[in-house]
Parts: structure tokens; C-alpha cells; sequence
């Protein structure tokens, strides 16, 4: 890993601005993949949008083509909806209601950990699921609201929530409601089954942008506090069990191969976002929604390689003692 030498003061911007829009140039073509459909809504995404968004605990933003258009957050919102329960019930309770295991199934799977009769982790649809019904409130616009007053102070700006996609995903949604009733039989759910899927699909729908994302991760990566507006969102002492469920099953059945070729805590959605977190440096968001058999973003996933390549960032990278991407800065 090359980089000119330090100058002074003046962080070195400049050239991670190079690097991402070299790796924004190299990708952008890429025409793999299919828009997301099974939420019919979804399918009006433009193809062709892609953007690429860093920012880090310092309050440098680096960013690069679409980065200020706005799609659904979707499965991104699983692992912020884990740390609102932890911080509301702590672990031990949130642990009797969904485990902490990759699952080797799919994200939408109709199971449950058949040991411990709960889902294997809050990162699938039945664990998220499960961790809306902790984080919902009476009445249940007033958990919504909670959840969408978190974002956007992780985001820094006022986030609102998509009502066709809402309501497109209510309309459709019926596999997850069936993930809601196995659970509601096994009592891992309580009695206010539409609630929890109210409270879980209007999460889906919050409308960010890349920039919003690589805040929610910087936040995530400063120990909570979110570093434009150095308020705190999360309480520091969850964010670890969070991040290490994002590195094991964050990305669908990709998640093993992710964790081994790029080696962030991460997580993806069906809108076509993908952010990683680089704890206590950075977060990285990349945006486009075209997505591969596994449900990613194509080009989502090439940046990050060559991004985490380029930077360093795999949590193992011999170079990264806490500061590999720091030494870009300075
Ligand atoms: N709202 C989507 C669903 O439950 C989220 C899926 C995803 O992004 O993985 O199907």
C-alpha cells in the first residue's frame, strides 16, 4: 500500500477522493444482476444508479456518483433495530428471543433454531422480526416514530419513510407474516403479531441515502456518537455484540465469503445498499440496486472488495493495528 507522504495539517482527502472515484469509474458499467421485485415497488428503482459514500470518525465524508439518491433502507435497518432492543432489555432478555447463530438459510427462511425454538439470529427476517416486537411501542406509530427520531439522529438529517414501499410491503408481505405467526405459536412473539410486522416493515421503509448510511456506520464506528453532529445516538456498550453478528451474518449467504474476502462487519438489503463498519475508524456505504443471487449488490459488493483491498480494512489485514485507514488522513 502506497500514499504520498503526510502533509501537516490537511488531512489527505484528496487522494481517497481519487481512489473512490477510480473505483466508482471502474464499476459503474457493470450491468450484472436484477432489481429486487418480489416487493413490487422496489422494481421502480433505477438500475443505473450507484453510489459510493465514506465518512469517517473524524468527520471527513468522502463520496462519489449517486450518493445523494434515496432508496429504501431495508434489511440495513436490522442491525440498528438489534441495538435498540439490547439497549432497551439488555442481552440476556433479548437473547431468549433470537440467537446469535448464522443460519446457512435464507434471509426470508420459514424456520426457527429448532434447539432453542427461536430465530437463529436478528439479522434474517424471523430474528428482525422478533427484535421489532421488543422495540415496539403502544401505539405502535409511537415505536415507528422512535426507530425513524434514531436514524436520523445516526444520519444526521431528518429521515422520513417511504409509504409505497410501506405500503407495497405490507400488501405482499405474506411470507413474513407467516415467519410472524410460526413465531407467535412458539411464543417468541407476543400476541400483537400485526404490530410487530408494522413495526418491522415500516423500519424497512425508511428512505436514506449513501451519505446517510456511511453516517449511521461512522456512529456505529465512533462508539455511538455520531461525528458531524457529535451527538449520541447508541450506547457504546452494545454496538461490539451487534457488529459481531453483522460480521458473521450480515450478508445473506454470502456472509462467510464476505467476512473472509473483505472482512467487515456489514450488512446488506434488497433496496440495493450495502454498508460496512470499520470500527472506531469508518463506515462505508455503497449504494446500487441491481443485486446477484444472493440477494447484494453487485456492484455494492465489488466496491467494498476493492475498497477494503485498496484501504486495508479486513478486520485480520496483517497493516491494520487500529489505524490503517487513519494513516490516509494524515
Ligand atoms: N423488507 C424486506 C423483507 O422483509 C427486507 C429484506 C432484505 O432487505 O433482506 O423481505
Amino acid at each position: 500500500m502506497q500514499h504520498s507522504p503526510a502533509s501537516e495539517n490537511t488531512p489527505n482527502t484528496a487522494e481517497i477522493q481519487q481512489i473512490v472515484d477510480s473505483v466508482y469509474e471502474k464499476y459503474k458499467n457493470v450491468d450484472d444482476g436484477e432489481v429486487a421485485t418480489y416487493i413490487p415497488e422496489l422494481g421502480k428503482a433505477d438500475p443505473s444508479h450507484f453510489g459510493i459514500c465514506l465518512a469517517t470518525v473524524e468527520g471527513h465524508i468522502i463520496k462519489a456518483g449517486d450518493w445523494d439518491k434515496e432508496f429504501t433502507i431495508q434489511s440495513m435497518c436490522k442491525p440498528f433495530a438489534f441495538q435498540m432492543a439490547l439497549e432497551r432489555w439488555g442481552r440476556e432478555k433479548v437473547l431468549k428471543h433470537v440467537g446469535v447463530e448464522p443460519s446457512g438459510d435464507a434471509f426470508n427462511s420459514i424456520e426457527l433454531d429448532a434447539k432453542n425454538t427461536r430465530p437463529f439470529n436478528p439479522m434474517i427476517n424471523a430474528g428482525a422480526i422478533a427484535v421489532s416486537s421488543l422495540i415496539k411501542q403502544e401505539p405502535v406509530e409511537a415505536g415507528v416514530q422512535h426507530f425513524l427520531t434514531t436514524m436520523s439522529k445516526a444520519a444526521g438529517r431528518e429521515l422520513k419513510i417511504d409509504q409505497d414501499v410501506l405500503n407495497s410491503e405490507t400488501l405482499t408481505g405474506n411470507r413474513n407474516r407467516a415467519i410472524a405467526y410460526l413465531m407467535r405459536n412458539f411464543g417468541i412473539i407476543d400476541e400483537q403479531v400485526n404490530e410487530s410486522l408494522h413495526q418491522y416493515f415500516a423500519q424497512c421503509s425508511v428512505l436514506v441515502t449513501c451519505q446517510d448510511v456511511a453516517l449511521m456506520a461512522a456512529t456505529m464506528a465512533n462508539m455511538g456518537m455520531n461525528p458531524l453532529t457529535g451527538e449520541r445516538v447508541f450506547d457504546f456498550q452494545f454496538i461490539k455484540y451487534v457488529l459481531t453478528v453483522m460480521f458473521t451474518c450480515g450478508l445473506y449467504d454470502y456472509a462467510g465469503g464476505w467476512a473472509y474476502e473483505v472482512g467487515l462487519p456489514a450488512k446488506s438489503g434488497v433496496g440495493g445498499g450495502i454498508f460496512g463498519v470499520v470500527n472506531r475508524q469508518l463506515g462505508i456505504s455503497v449504494y446500487s440496486p441491481k443485486l446477484d443471487a444472493q440477494g447484494n449488490s453487485v456492484r455494492g459488493i465489488l466496491a467494498c472488495k476493492e475498497l477494503a483491498g485498496h484501504f486495508g480494512l479486513h478486520a485480520f489485514e496483517f497493516t491494520n493495528v487500529g489505524s490503517s485507514f487513519m494513516q490516509w488522513l494524515l
